[in-house]
């Protein structure tokens, strides 16, 4: 586990992306759901990028996933990993593993969500083996 925590820099939201922040803020992951299509979407838009449709809406997920591929910044002043994690809710984020070793992570390992807090903005989701 990495002694000293990486300075993470403030996302900078945008009205379709103002939701989501503001959910990180409380805790809760949201993501959007297409009530035309049905599918779920990340990141957030205000048009379903499958279907083009404008009826989306914001829903909170569960929070958890598995890793779809990572990789290990050994040499960043401290070490991270970054991956693409799969959500339950079927969408894939680009994200962070945090708060683990990093040499025991794997391909298709399940993760939760944590909120990472960062320089002057929202914290930010990243995820945790579970
Ligand atoms: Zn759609």
């Amino acid at each position: 586990m990495a002694a000293a925590e990486r300075k993470i820099q403030a996302p900078l939201a945008n009205p379709e992306t103002k939701a989501f922040w503001d959910g990180a803020s409380r805790g809760a992951l949201l993501v959007k759901r297409c009530r035309s299509c049905g599918q779920a979407h990340y990141y957030p838009r205000a048009l379903c990028p499958l279907c083009f449709s404008d009826a989306t809406e914001w829903q909170a997920a569960g929070g958890s996933g598995t890793i779809y591929s990572y990789s290990v910044m050994r040499r960043a002043e401290i070490p991270y990993a970054i991956a693409y994690v799969t959500l339950d809710e079927g969408v894939t984020m680009l994200t962070n593993i945090v708060d683990c070793d990093l040499d025991t992570l794997r391909i298709g390992q399940r993760v939760r969500v944590v909120f990472k807090p960062t320089d002057g903005g929202p914290p930010v989701p990243m995820f945790t083996p579970a």
